[in-house]
């Protein structure tokens, strides 16, 4: 039997997305150094973290957190970056302290307190991003781009946490206008933390998926989580 290996196209995808981002960085008067990729290999079986390693790439997420830890397994440590993409349980969320480089998901004040409350002094920060629902839409969670000062403050008092910026996800649609409008309630919210939190650093802006990310890099963004993109559908 011949063998079939479907992320033989990797490196072909890799040097086609990051001319996109540049192009898009370059739009948005931007160095494209200042967006940073990263590889979502959920629903993808070892094969393609390996393949994303291969190529080159730095920073891998997963979106749930049995998957998250069946790669740390299976990666030698350092390798490479790990984030974590998805939403939480706030039980499992302890668990991640000191195992992912960044949450882009800390998506209410209940899992903030929950985190802050499990830490023990000495162990590891959790660096995260606050995940905001700019869309407004009933299906995503995070805060809304009301209620997100009052939490940020929250949170920057937190000592088990270190929120390095924000992170949204668009709404599924191909309308730009839509797409766009999410991004830039997104870059607005961080323009109000800057101006309304004085100890706020959090520069970082997750946005960005595998249908948007030239929008969102256009729009600002500094971190696009792409999948299919580079790895095709999803097989499980
Ligand atoms: C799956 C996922 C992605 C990647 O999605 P693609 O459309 O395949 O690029 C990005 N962010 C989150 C939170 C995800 O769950």
């Amino acid at each position: 039997m011949a063998e079939t290996n479907p992320y033989k196209n990797l490196s072909r995808k890799l040097t086609y997305v990051r001319e996109e981002i540049a192009r898009a960085a370059e739009r948005s008067g931007r160095e494209p150094g200042e967006v940073r990729l990263i590889a979502v290999t959920k629903g993808h079986p070892i094969q393609a973290v390996h393949e994303a390693l291969d190529a080159g790439l730095t920073d891998l997420a997963e979106n749930r957190v049995e998957a998250l830890e069946e790669r740390l397994r299976e990666v030698e440590v350092g390798r490479c970056r790990w984030h974590m993409v998805g939403r939480l349980q706030r039980r499992q969320a302890p668990s991640l302290r000191g195992r992912v480089d960044l949450l882009h998901s800390l998506d209410s004040l209940r899992l903030a307190e929950r985190l802050e409350r499990t830490w023990e002094e000495g162990a590891p920060i959790l660096p995260v991003l606050i995940q905001v629902n700019a869309s407004g839409e009933d299906s995503k969670t995070g805060f809304t781009p009301e209620d997100v000062l009052d939490g940020a403050g929250r949170i920057l008092e937190m000592k088990s946490l270190q929120p390095l910026g924000l992170m949204t996800m668009a709404p599924f649609t191909e309308d730009e206008a839509v797409l766009r409008e999410s991004f830039r309630v997104l870059r607005g919210v961080r323009e109000r933390l800057e101006a309304e939190l004085p100890s706020w650093e959090g520069r970082e802006l997750s946005m960005g998926m595998s249908n948007d990310f030239t929008l969102a890099v256009e729009e600002g963004s500094t971190m696009v989580r792409l999948g299919s993109a580079l790895f095709g559908e999803r097989t499980r």
